[in-house]
């Protein structure tokens, strides 16, 4: 059984509570990073740790394609969702954000208490010696060894922002055969964003940190996630199983929905607005 539930009553559930948030792509569709899982979006099969691992040729493709997107991502700006959270945490109502999102815009909309559950955008690492480097740096290497070719993608009128871009900065491109990706430079190994991919476990340090973010407040709050990854739901199930209140609020269906005390089935970032505003 599924409580639907206003955000009024959200309100009252939450009311004299400490919250922490769980958040994923939902919120971050108002700052122009599509939610390729929600109902309406385009047909788009991630890429998993596997393929990139295991195969030269789709790692160059996807190197070639993530130099052109993530500059997109770069580009974007936390919207009032983000903000929201960030002033419930000035206010001393949240104590934290878990986000799915990779995207950087909970910290750059001020909120101090981050787990960035899957990885950061900004950030690579190189999968034999572990040091890790900025994607700006990164960015120069390949401009370097491809010059001409992000202009090559984006002449003709197309902008950045007309191709497709994904939430890990995954940009459609036909003609990657001839691009050039960077290895290491310490060592010559294999260079990965510091992302989780699909079948790739989020490391262990950062889900128990996650788990003591939830177990630090009274209640929990998950916004702009349909929960379908085991990765964000076994928060939404450790909160219910400690009787923890949960509020889930999304647009359609999750995988959550039997364990929330209330459902609000609306936009992450209108919802989140109108709910400060009665705490
Ligand atoms: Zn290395």
């Amino acid at each position: 059984m599924i409580h639907h539930g206003t955000v009024g009553d959200a309100a009252r559930l939450l009311d004299g509570r400490t919250v922490t948030a769980l958040t994923g792509a939902g919120i971050s569709t108002d700052s122009g990073i599509p939610d390729y899982r929600s109902p309406d979006s385009p047909p788009r099969n991630p890429m998993t740790y596997q393929q990139f691992v295991g195969d030269p040729d789709f790692r160059r493709h996807y190197w070639a394609r993530n130099h052109v997107g993530w500059q997109h991502v770069h580009r974007t700006h936390p919207n009032a969702g983000h903000r929201v959270l960030a002033d419930l945490e000035d206010r001393g109502i949240v104590r934290g954000v878990i986000t799915q999102n990779v995207d950087l815009l909970h910290e750059d909309a001020g909120q101090r208490t981050v787990i960035d559950l899957h990885g950061r955008y900004d950030s690579v690492i190189c999968l034999q010696c572990g040091r890790t480097i900025s994607r700006s740096h990164l960015a120069e290497r390949l401009d370097m060894l491809n010059p001409g070719f992000v202009e090559s993608v984006l002449d003709g009128g197309t902008t950045v922002a007309d191709i497709e871009v994904a939430p890990d900065a995954d940009a459609v491109i036909a003609k990657t055969s001839h691009f050039k990706p960077a290895d290491c430079e310490f060592c010559g190994g294999v260079l990965k964003p510091e992302i989780v991919y699909f079948g790739e476990n989020v490391p262990r340090e950062r889900v128990d940190r996650a788990f003591a973010l939830v177990e630090s407040a009274d209640a929990l709050l998950v916004a702009g996630t349909s929960l379908t990854v085991m990765s964000g739901l076994r928060f939404v199930r450790r909160a219910a199983k400690n009787g923890q209140p949960v509020v889930i609020v999304n647009r359609g269906e999750t995988r959550g929905d039997p364990l929330a005390t209330v459902k609000v089935d609306a936009g992450a970032t209108e919802t989140l607005t109108a709910l400060a505003d009665l705490l």
